[in-house]
């Protein structure tokens, strides 16, 4: 029973250097190996040991920290389709009844390619970003409308039929875990649920290797641009902040190569383009 050839569909890449995301390779890890390990193994493996793959995962915690990235690359890395994202309050936007039948509609084309394929199909992942959004009204006495209502209660239903299918993967976002819908979190739905947390020094200094890559290959940073005390001046960026920050420091850097007469005109020595370490310290202002 053993023999049975690993599971061609899912193929994990480690490769973090290609990721394009700095400081979390110890989440990486860790959510491989609690929610997804199960699914490099050949399908009969699994349904001999008598578990379900994990269907949903929420990953949470302050903007700007690279959950989008993290879910995306989640999805390479189990060579998914391209996720579909959805946005809770667009969602929540649209006409109750017409929501609703969004959500239904979601998992529609996952649902017909197990139909035809059954294991044999690939992964679907639906990412819901601001999933909060949607939790806000259910059981709040003061929303008459009840649209969170009906569309938790759509989106659980969903999911409990996923159970029947192996190729759907849900990735819920979120600021806050704490507005999330208890019954969205149990077993069987959306369950494990990982913390992103701001960079500590260390993943400062990855997020800024990372964003700063290309410059460095074109060796474009002066000598005394030190990276490590870029990661040690940033205490408590998000990752979205720090690549805000050397968006900033091009613009010190492009400025010195502009001369404003009647008109605004790019010098001649354009092509010397650098950046020092004055140009990071007042983006940092
Ligand atoms: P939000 O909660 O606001 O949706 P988020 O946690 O999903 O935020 P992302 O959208 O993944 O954040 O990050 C925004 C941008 O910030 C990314 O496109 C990337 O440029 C940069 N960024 C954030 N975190 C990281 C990281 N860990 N490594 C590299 N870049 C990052």
């Amino acid at each position: 029973a053993r023999s049975a050839a690993p599971n061609a569909i899912f193929k994990p890449n480690f490769n973090f250097a290609d990721l394009g995301i700095g400081g979390l390779d110890d989440e990486f890890s860790s959510i491989f190996r609690r929610a997804f390990v199960s699914r490099i193994f050949p399908p009969a493996i699994v349904q001999q040991i008598g578990i379900q793959h994990v269907k949903g995962i929420v990953l949470y915690g302050p903007p700007g920290t690279g959950k989008t990235l993290m879910a995306r690359q989640i999805g390479k890395m189990l060579n998914a389709r391209e996720p579909l994202i959805v946005n809770g309050p667009e969602i929540l936007n649209k006409f109750v009844g017409q929501s609703e039948e969004n959500i239904r509609k979601l998992f529609a084309p996952a649902e017909a390619e197990y139909k035809a394929k059954g294991e044999e199909s690939s992964l679907h992942i639906i990412i819901f970003d601001e999933l909060d959004a949607i939790c806000k009204q259910r059981g709040s006495k003061n929303d008459g409308t009840g649209v969170g209502d009906s569309i938790v209660n759509q989106l659980l239903s969903k999911m409990d039929g996923v159970d029947q299918l192996n190729n759907i993967l849900i990735i819920g976002m979120t600021n806050r875990l704490d507005m999330i819908d208890e019954a969205l979190l149990r077993p069987g739905r959306l369950e494990i649920q990982m913390e992103i947390h701001l960079p500590d020094e260390k993943g400062r200094l990855q997020i800024l290797n990372v964003h700063t890559a290309k410059m460095r290959k074109g060796n474009l940073l002066d000598a005394d641009v030190d990276l490590a005390e870029l990661a040690s001046l940033t205490k408590n960026f998000s990752g979205a902040e720090i690549a805000g920050l050397i968006k900033s420091a091009s613009s010190f850097a492009f400025n010195r190569h502009i001369k404003i007469g009647d008109q605004a005109q790019v010098t001649q020595d354009y092509d010397k383009i650098k950046f020092c370490r004055d140009d990071f310290l007042h983006a940092l202002e």
